[in-house]
């Protein structure tokens, strides 16, 4: 759970010394209980104390990193829902959906929006980021992974199947792209802690 300020300043040295560029062990306080200021800012603060402040403020959803290189997405490390109570760390995800029992035209179709796809809202230019690829039958996960990464190499790819076995394969076709992988529920859900503790894996 979050500390507030008070809690963080009675773990402080209280030298007020403003060794963290803040003047006061009491604004530090407030600063790190909001999320703008890191604790080890602070050269007197006890390992413990670090330990504490570290784990409470740490985001409930951690920073995960899907796909390589230029097709790397980040997303996660979140600690607020909505913009106006502090900011997001990371931007937004656009993504694309294909289906794998699509025709090829719709395939090359989607594959050619996700690659050129992009505007710029309020000084940020937004581009799609990711392909998701939905097992419907027809082609294998594995497949059309393959044809996602060749036509579109700057984009992350999500598996989705509650088939543990075709996201396995899908995963491995991705290799070094480590894709996201979707579509865990209550019966399969063993399988897919088990899948995600295999190095192919980015995460589930
Ligand atoms: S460096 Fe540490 S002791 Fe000094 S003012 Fe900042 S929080 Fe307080």
């Amino acid at each position: 759970m979050a500390l507030t300020g008070i809690q963080i300043l009675k773990m402080l040295p209280k030298k007020n010394c403003g060794e963290c560029d803040i003047p006061t062990c009491l604004a530090f306080a407030m600063k790190v209980a909001a999320g703008q200021a890191e604790i080890e800012a602070c050269p007197y603060v006890s390992d413990e104390a670090k330990a504490t402040i570290g784990e409470a403020s740490a985001p409930p959803i951690r920073t995960i990193k899907i796909g390589a290189g230029d097709a790397q997405f980040t997303a996660g490390g979140e600690t607020c829902q909505f913009r106006h109570e502090k900011r997001f760390e990371n931007q937004t995800g656009l993504a694309v959906l294909i289906a794998t029992d699509e025709d090829a035209a719709s395939i090359d179709g989607k594959i050619k929006r996700a690659n050129d796809f992009e505007y710029e809202r309020v000084g940020v230019m937004m581009r799609n980021n990711l392909v998701a690829i939905k097992d419907k039958g027809g082609a294998s996960l594995a497949d059309m992974a393959k044809k996602v990464m060749e036509g579109a190499p700057k984009q992350a790819i999500i598996l989705m199947s509650d088939n543990v076995e075709s996201l396995k394969a899908g995963a491995e076709a991705c290799g070094d792209n480590k894709p996201l992988l979707y579509g865990a529920t209550g019966e399969n859900a063993e399988a897919f802690v088990d899948l995600a503790r295999q190095p192919v894996v980015q995460s589930v």
